[in-house]
């Protein structure tokens, strides 16, 4: 682990007449990391975000970007990140060469320097092809590519992308997944949000959830899934009528149900221990069900991330992020 954090947020709070939007929240981002920034609706990650990228003031609080102070010394932090915000305009007779050429020039490349520039950029946004067209008559998918376009003209260190993947086709996600990835690869460091649990999981080096204006977990996606619960979710399958499968889950200690299936239920069994679910399974065998599939799940992220947020604050359980549909 590199010693110096690219990243240092301390003690942020940032708060609108009465609503507390983000609380104390600390963390350090190391240079060439993939971070993943989770959090449901109004859990303080925009806030955060736009902080970072010196578009508002924290009410108390620090963050240096790349050893420069947000608040004193915008510019520098500027010239160091490229933001994606999860809102941005079109222009109805701007074409996507245009867009691109425009904050070429507000990034003060000049003549050769910024046709090469914006080349590069199209070509890896894969966006070359559509130089000539209108930006209001794009897609969703090639909007946001022209978007992480325009954040990458000026090659920065830093990237801080907003719910990126957000409204974007399955295609269109694992392209956009694809370039996230390209970039890693760089040596970019990437602070990504999104609600997208699983598909973070897999491309970030580690996760940051952020609840109610609180981090509640930083770590890898298998230590918060290790960390969760110490209960196991089986897939239990019987042949015929699940329903007297679901009526042994009600009568049987030990065991809830947390979703009927097609052929049997999604069920937790309050520990994790091969004695126990032998014995259980062994019950339910003597009391006459006919279980022909029995199987242990990988923990969803979505479930650890319920299941961490009940243990860190029992009476307050903000619904889960859900995955994009
Ligand atoms: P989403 O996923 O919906 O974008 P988020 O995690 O990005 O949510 P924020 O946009 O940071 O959440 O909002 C956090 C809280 O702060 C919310 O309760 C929101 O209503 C509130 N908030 C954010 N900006 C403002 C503002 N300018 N004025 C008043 N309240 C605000």
């Amino acid at each position: 682990m590199h010693a110096t954090p690219i990243i240092s947020v301390r003690n942020l709070h940032r708060s609108f007449d009465n609503v507390q939007a983000v609380c104390g929240v600390t963390f350090d981002i190391f240079p060439g990391q993939v971070v993943g920034f989770i959090g449901a609706n109004g859990a303080g990650k925009t806030t955060t975000m736009r902080i970072m990228a010196t578009l508002d003031t924290p009410t108390i609080g620090t963050v240096e970007i790349s050893g420069s102070d947000v608040i004193n010394f915008p510019d520098r932090v500027r010239a160091k990140i490229g933001w994606m915000p999860d809102n941005f305009g079109t222009y109805e007779h701007m074409t996507v060469f245009e867009y691109l050429d425009f904050y070429g020039r507000a990034f003060g490349y000049k003549g050769e320097a910024r046709s090469a520039r914006l080349r590069e950029v199209m070509d890896f946004t894969d966006l070359t092809e559509l130089a000539e067209r209108p930006m209001n008559k794009l897609s969703k998918g090639m909007t946001q590519r022209l978007c992480l376009g325009r954040t990458l003209l000026h090659d920065p260190e830093v990237l801080i992308l907003d719910e990126p993947a957000a409204g974007l086709d399955p295609k269109a996600r694992v392209e956009f997944k694809r370039l996230v990835r390209l970039l890693a690869q760089q040596g970019k460091t990437i602070f990504i949000s999104s609600h997208i649990l699983s598909e973070l999981g897999e491309m970030c080096d580690s996760l940051l959830f952020i609840d109610g204006g609180r981090i509640v977990h930083h770590g890898t996606a298998e230590s918060l899934q290790e960390q969760a619960s110490a209960q196991a979710l089986i897939d239990v399958q019987v042949a015929g009528d699940p329903e007297p499968l679901r009526q042994w889950i009600q009568l049987n200690p030990g065991v809830t149900l947390v979703e009927m299936r097609k052929r049997g239920a999604r069920v937790s069994f309050e520990r994790d221990e091969p004695e126990f679910l032998a014995a259980i399974l062994k019950k339910m065998i003597t009391d006459g069900l006919v279980v022909i599939e029995f199987h242990r799940e990988g923990r969803k992220l979505e479930d650890a991330f319920v299941d961490m947020l009940k243990k860190v604050e029992p009476s307050r359980v903000t619904p889960p992020p859900l995955p994009m549909p």
